[in-house]
């Protein structure tokens, strides 16, 4: 049993905070996770605008704020560019977790360098090699962890909580920026000065890895970039985030 088992919060004490975490800032909910967790608590992140300005925030709360990533080894060059600023800019170490090399030697070996136009198996397979696992990895020994998830980006995204107990991982997901929009993340970001990846002055507004994203046009669904080949909207997660009701 993982420590964040044994110190499970009741449901009725998560539904509790998520009332009140409901009109909090994200800097708030940031706090108290920081406050609850400490070191057992690490922001996910893919350097999307979202999770810059969370790193920003939860940085000024605790200096020592741990940021982790998963390097799928197939992201764009800007994304490795805004890496390299963000640890410049706040001095920090960026826990990066990358996919096991023989499982992708085999994949590739058997189904080719770009599997994943060919097939939604395909796609999914890659995913869980490149993101799935090394997530699953990195959130081994946390108690709790952060991510960027927004209510309005759709899907089941639309009815996260702040505060909800990851099955999954055994222990707390927290998204201090459910209620926010996306035009508030560009505000934070733009008057914070946070370093950030260009390609989301290009149409980008969800950046994953370089084959599998690409700009949209104006009027498009935010995630309409993600896997554009395929025609299923509902399909467009890669399984990182999904979605535990049970601690509502
Ligand atoms: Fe593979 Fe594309 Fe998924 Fe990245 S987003 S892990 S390249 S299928």
């Amino acid at each position: 049993m993982t420590l964040a088992e044994l110190q499970r919060l009741a449901p009725a004490e998560i539904r509790s905070l998520n009332e009140r975490f409901e009109s909090a800032s994200p800097q708030e909910i940031l706090g108290w996770a920081d406050e609850r967790f400490g070191m057992d608590l690490a922001l996910m992140s893919s350097f999307g605008l979202e999770d810059v300005a969370l790193f920003d925030m939860f940085w000024r709360i605790n200096p020592k704020a741990r940021i982790m990533t998963l390097d799928t080894l197939r992201l764009p060059t800007e994304t490795y560019t805004v890496m390299d600023r963000v640890r410049a800019r706040y001095e920090t170490e960026i826990e990066a977790f990358t996919p096991d090399s023989e499982a992708v030697s085999e994949m590739v070996r058997d189904r080719g360098y770009n599997l994943f136009y060919m097939s939604i198996e395909n796609r999914k397979l890659c995913c869980q090699i490149r993101k799935v696992n090394p997530l699953n990895r990195a959130l081994s020994g946390l108690g709790a962890w952060i991510t960027g998830l927004r209510r309005d980006q759709g899907m089941a995204r639309g009815t996260i909580n702040i505060i909800e107990w990851d099955e999954v991982h055994k222990n707390y997901k927290i998204n201090p920026l459910a209620n926010w929009t996306f035009d508030q993340v560009r505000e934070y970001v733009v008057t914070k000065n946070v370093p950030y990846n260009e390609l989301h002055d290009q149409g980008y507004p969800s950046i994953g890895c370089a084959p599998c994203t690409r700009s949209i046009q104006p009027g498009e669904d935010l995630r309409a970039g993600r896997w554009w080949w395929e025609t299923d909207p509902n399909a467009k997660e890669c399984g990182l985030h999904i979605v535990e009701k049970a601690a509502r």
